[in-house]
Formats: C-alpha cells, sequence, structure tokens
C-alpha cells in the first residue's frame, strides 16, 4: 500500500487526516516537530494503523531528506505551519521562516527524491477582504496579514515548481475548521486556544473563562461575525480524494473548502447551548482587530472536481468538540 508523509500530523487537523488515510489503508509517515502539535495524538494514531513518527523540523533539510530516504514515500500532504494570524502580525518573521523556509526545504527534499504529488493546506486568509460572498476560487488573492501571506507565497513557488518540474500540487484553502473525531480519538488540541467554538465550550466547564464575544456591531443578521464552519472530518476527507485526484493525474489545482453555508457568532453560541444544554455566560467585548464581517465559501468547484461533498452540520460538530472537551479539555 502506498505511504503517504503528512507533515503536522501531530496536530489538530493533520491527526485527522492521518486518521482518515489509515482507514483508506495508507502507510503514514508522521513529520512534526511538536512545536503546537502532541505526542500524545502521535501515540493514539500509532493505535490505528501503520504510522511511523519522526520528530524533526522542516528546517532542518538533512532531517528532511532523509525521511524520504529511508521510507517510499508516494506523495505528501502539508499541514506543519503556524497559523495565528494575530501573532504573524507582531512576529512576521517567526511566520515567513517557518512557513515559507519549512516549505521550500520541504519541496526541495520531494524533487531530490523524485516525489512529486503534494496536497498543500492552505486558507482562505490567502483572499483577504472579501469582496463578495460567498467566495469562490477567482476570487483576488489579496491577504491583510502575513499569515495568509505565507500561504499565498506557498501557493505561487508550487505553481513554478509545476511549471519547471513538474511538481502537482493540490491547494485547499479552508474556511473556518471545527469539530472533532466522532469517535473522540483526536480532536482540537492548541494552546493558548484562540477559536470560537473550543472556547466557547471550555468556558462551560469548572476553571474555565467566561466566554468573550468580539464584536457585536459589524455589519451582518445579528452583527456579529460570520464565518463558514466546516467539520474537520468532512475537511480531511477533501484530503484523501485530493490524493486520488493526483494519483489518477490530476493536474496542479486549488479548491476552497467549506459549507456554502455562514454562521454568526450569535448564531454558533447559541448552538452551543443546544448542545451543551447549558446557559453559558458571555462577556460582550469590543472587536478583535483583523476581523473581517463575513467569510463564506462558494464549494461548487471541489464538488464537481473532487466530488466532495461536506455532510456535517454545524451541530454534529459543536457535539464532537464537546465529546472530545469533556474527555481532554476539562
Ligand atoms: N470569536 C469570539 N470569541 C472567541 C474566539 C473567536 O467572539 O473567543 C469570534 C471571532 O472574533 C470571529 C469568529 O469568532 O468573529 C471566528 O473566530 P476564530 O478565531 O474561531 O476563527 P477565524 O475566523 O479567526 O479564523
Amino acid at each position: 500500500m502506498k505511504t503517504i508523509l503528512v507533515t503536522g500530523g501531530a496536530g489538530y487537523i493533520g491527526s485527522h487526516c492521518v486518521l482518515a488515510l489509515l482507514e483508506q489503508n495508507y502507510n503514514v509517515v508522521i513529520l512534526d516537530n511538536l512545536s503546537t502539535g502532541h505526542i500524545e495524538t502521535v501515540e493514539t494514531l500509532k493505535k490505528y494503523g501503520n504510522v511511523k513518527f519522526y520528530n524533526t523540523d522542516l528546517l532542518e533539510p538533512a532531517n528532511v531528506d532523509v525521511i524520504f530516504k529511508e521510507n517510499n514515500i508516494d506523495a505528501v500532504v502539508h499541514f506543519a505551519a503556524f497559523s495565528q494570524v494575530g501573532e504573524s502580525v507582531i512576529n512576521p518573521q517567526k511566520y515567513y521562516i517557518n512557513n515559507v523556509c519549512g516549505t521550500l526545504n520541504l519541496l526541495q527534499a520531494m524533487l531530490t527524491n523524485n516525489v512529486k504529488k503534494i496536497v498543500f493546506s492552505s486558507t482562505a486568509a490567502t483572499y483577504g477582504e472579501p469582496k463578495y460572498i460567498p467566495i469562490d476560487e477567482k476570487h483576488t488573492q489579496e491577504p491583510i496579514n502575513p499569515y495568509g501571506q505565507t500561504k499565498l507565497f506557498i501557493e505561487k513557488i508550487m505553481d513554478d515548481y509545476d511549471k519547471a518540474y513538474g511538481l502537482k500540487s493540490v491547494r485547499l484553502r479552508y474556511f473556518n475548521v471545527a469539530g472533532a473525531d466522532s469517535k473522540t480519538r483526536v480532536g482540537e488540541w492548541h494552546e493558548p486556544e484562540t477559536h470560537l467554538i473550543p472556547n466557547i465550550l471550555k468556558s462551560t466547564f469548572n476553571g474555565g473563562q467566561t466566554f468573550k464575544m468580539f464584536g457585536t456591531d459589524y455589519d451582518t443578521k445579528d452583527g456579529t461575525c460570520v464565518r463558514d464552519y466546516i467539520d474537520v472530518e468532512d475537511l480531511v476527507n477533501a484530503h484523501v480524494l485530493a490524493l486520488q485526484y493526483l494519483n489518477n493525474g490530476g493536474e496542479t489545482n486549488y479548491f476552497n473548502l467549506g459549507t456554502n453555508n455562514g454562521n454568526s457568532v450569535k448564531e454558533v453560541f447559541s448552538a452551543c447551548e443546544k448542545v451543551t444544554n447549558k446557559t453559558i455566560a458571555v462577556d460582550v467585548m469590543e472587536r478583535r482587530a483583523g476581523d473581517p464581517a463575513s467569510l463564506v465559501a462558494d464549494n461548487k468547484k471541489a464538488k464537481e472536481i473532487l466530488k466532495w461533498q461536506p455532510k456535517k452540520t454545524l451541530e454534529e460538530s459543536i457535539k464532537n468538540a464537546y465529546e472530545w472537551e469533556k474527555v481532554n479539555g476539562n
């Protein structure tokens, strides 16, 4: 069976993708420096299939090369990156060096070892301030923060590497990823946690901080920001389909991963109250810097070309996230 290198496989989305690949009988090699990923996650993943782990950094090109020499890698799924927008504004160097230089090293090792297929974790943040909603893949890419810039640079590098070296990439532009494994094996585990759903859920436990709602004066249906929450299990399935697409000779391409539906912060909050069956306390705060009012995906392209179909409702995602928080986050 084919072996896939998953960079960032100890992280939130990467770990769910490893499970999806194992379910398709792939062998998985994980590269992760455990800067934000967790060794406990790797130990869990190892229980579910053929998983080999390298605790190393993409900024160590010799170590990356060894992974390709020691394993018969067929394709790469590349998650490893820093992903906090706010931090990227304060410390852009950290982001440019890690995300861009790390990816350059990865691509170099791929070319040296003649591996020419990669699925890359890109982001809706490459679009910047939306000019229209829903956002399709033809929307201009003008990121408004260094995090989005790093992902856009990498997309452009991948285009040039295809033209020059025939390296085929599928770039998946995520909207707001939510939820957890429906069997509670892995879930969202960030320190500190900045994301909406885990923060609401954590606030329901003893010792949890009161949930802070950032901004209620946006030009949206109820004044709070609207986002497109895509379930993590649905999202990683698109990666499996993208690998199949590349294996079938598919050309370099890029796809939005979202649901085509927007939910406001208040709607997400109400859904969390319903799922947890609790009245949740809330502090209404000023707007958080850099949050656009609305971000919603047009996902037609992924449906048509990858035959991808997101299935989970927002409530199902919240339910899985809550089960995970109860076991692991509380
Ligand atoms: N948000 C909030 N309180 C929190 C975390 C997030 O009100 O503790 C809001 C945030 O301002 C944004 C939305 O929830 O409008 C989604 O934020 P998140 O950080 O989850 O994802 P992002 O859209 O930044 O990728």
